[in-house]
């Protein structure tokens, strides 16, 4: 329950501390980043407490970590890059908390799992 509530609040503090002036606005995009968590929806089973999502999901890999970092250094994708690296570090934040380790060790095939859809 804290991982979800700190997925809705830090985003709220930054919009608060650094876009004072266009929080509502900020805090919206931030918001709509946690889209990337449907791709929970092609794995088996779709949720699991115990499972750790940075380099399991398919949106999740950490190579798309590096690139949505990335986004944070452009003027136009800033929001976007900031909503999508903050829940990447809140999610290995959680695989910290409950399994030791901030990687998944397994990686989910899409391909296997849309297979079986
Ligand atoms: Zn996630």
């Amino acid at each position: 329950m804290l991982h979800i509530t700190l997925h809705f609040l830090t985003p709220a503090i930054v919009a608060g501390l650094f876009f004072s002036a266009r929080w509502k606005y900020a805090y919206l995009i931030m918001m709509a980043t946690m889209l990337v968590d449907l791709d929970h929806l092609v794995a088996d089973p779709i949720y699991d407490a115990t499972r750790c999502s940075i380099g399991f999901h398919t949106l999740h890999q950490t190579w798309l970590v590096i690139f949505y970092f990335a986004l944070c250094f452009t003027p136009k994708t800033r929001l976007i890059g900031l909503g999508l690296t903050i829940h990447m570090c809140l999610d290995a934040l959680d695989c910290q908390a409950t399994n030791g380790v901030w990687v998944s060790l397994w990686a989910e095939s899409s391909f296997s799992s849309i297979a079986k859809l």
